[in-house]
């Protein structure tokens, strides 16, 4: 087939990694993101080998390893008495297993990172797609600013509320949860005497929503917290919104005294409410496909959104340079066919919230090559 121009609406983490790896397999593209600039916003991301692994083959590894920390164990623990119940060797362990290790960093670091990959005629920022249309054959994007363009085929990379979705499914609202996530950062040097600060540390309460995780970032010199709990009022969806302190600490008051330090050293902290979809039957329609959360927003107790939405941008790239296939149609067929029993899977097990609680085996997440693949 003639090589198209692939448009992709939304240049978040999925997006921007569908750019980088249709370019690296001979394709065109061009990215529509809303944003009027790239702004450093979120606070952490944990990305786990099946997801370096497959940004590794993107060229961008390096640039993530400059500032990442690689967590040395994933460890597991009891909430109240503190007690070991899993503990996985990660780092180096990981990377002679899975290809990869496991590394944690800011957000904005892995974005800047995507972002500096993809050459700056390719993004198109403040190009908020309102309307998404068919039209013999292509695809026509009409944006808020007045502006349309027309591309061969769409990758519909908007998150989880994506318009492209709606374009093919009709209008459906995400579902809240009813539990909320808090997100600080704290430097390093305000825990000395804390342990496992290299580690990347679960603690669990006695409802699969209430959590406290911890972790380092800046390559050690800063400490991630996030703790989870239900709080059915807070409807809230932000990166940015602050939460109480406070009201943090108090939650998890009757915590082991470890994660209580950490949160004790907390001065702000991010809130934000958790939404999810259901998994879909189908993720394309025409010359529409769907990645990442737009396609399959999860929770985040398995770590795997970002990690899948890149995983997806892999793999769909290859489908559509596959130079057996001889349509879109086909490499639609193809990358469902590779991608939408494994994301629903982990979107399913990502609610709830047992993953690698007790012992456990991580290969079927981590140990997933993207690149190689079987393209059924
Ligand atoms: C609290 C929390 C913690 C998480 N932690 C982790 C973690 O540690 N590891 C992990 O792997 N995952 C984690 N995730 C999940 C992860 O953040 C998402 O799965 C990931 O960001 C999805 O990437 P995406 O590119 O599909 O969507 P998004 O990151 O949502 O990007 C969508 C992009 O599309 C743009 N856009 C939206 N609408 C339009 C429009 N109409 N026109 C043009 N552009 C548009 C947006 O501005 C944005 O840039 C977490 C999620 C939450 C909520």
């Amino acid at each position: 087939m003639n090589t198209p121009l692939i448009g992709i609406c939304g240049g978040g983490i999925g997006g921007l990694a569908a750019a980088i790896a249709l370019r690296k397999l001979g394709q065109r593209v061009v990215v529509f993101e809303q944003a009027p600039q790239f702004a450093r916003v979120g606070a952490d991301i944990n990305l786990t080998p099946n997801a370096v692994r497959a940004l590794d083959g993107l060229g961008v590894g390096d640039a993530l390893r400059e500032t990442a920390a690689r967590p040395a164990f994933r460890i597991s623990r009891d909430g109240y008495t503190g007690e070991e119940t899993s503990r996985l060797a990660m780092s180096s362990a990981a990377e002679e297993k899975y290809g990869a290790p496991q590394l944690t960093m800011h957000r904005a670091d892995l974005l800047t990172a995507l972002e500096a990959a993809v050459p700056a005629d390719c993004i198109k920022l403040g190009k908020k797609a309102v309307r998404i249309e068919q039209v013999d054959g292509k695809v026509r994007l009409d944006f808020a600013d007045g502006s349309s363009e027309t591309v061969d085929a769409l990758v519909g990379a908007d998150g989880i509320h994506s318009v492209v979705r709606t374009a093919m499914l009709g209008p459906e609202q995400p579902q809240f949860t009813g539990v909320v996530a808090y997100r600080a950062v704290v430097p390093a040097d305000r825990l000395v005497g804390c342990v496992d600060l290299d580690c990347f540390t679960k603690w669990w309460g006695d409802r699969p929503e209430v959590q406290v995780v911890s972790f380092p970032l800046n390559q050690g010199k800063d400490i991630f917290i996030f703790a989870t709990t239900p709080q059915p009022e807070w409807q809230l969806e932000s990166w940015t919104a602050p939460g109480d302190v406070a009201e943090l600490k108090e939650i998890y008051s009757d915590f082991h005294a470890d994660a209580r330090a950490r949160l004790n050293a907390c001065t702000e902290v991010l809130k934000s409410a958790l939404y999810i979809r259901d998994p879909l039957p189908h993720w394309y329609q025409g010359n529409l496909v769907l990645l990442g959360d737009a396609a399959h927003p999860m929770m985040p107790f398995m770590a795997q959104g970002a990690g899948q939405a890149v995983e997806d941008a892999v793999v769909l790239a290859r489908c559509i340079a596959e130079p057996s296939f001889d349509s879109l149609q086909q490499a639609w067929t193809a990358y469902q066919n590779a991608r939408l029993e494994r994301t629903s899977r982990i979107q399913i097990a990502s609610r709830s919230n047992t993953w690698l609680k007790e012992g456990g085996n991580a290969d079927w997440v981590y140990d997933y090559d993207a690149w190689s693949a079987p393209l059924k």
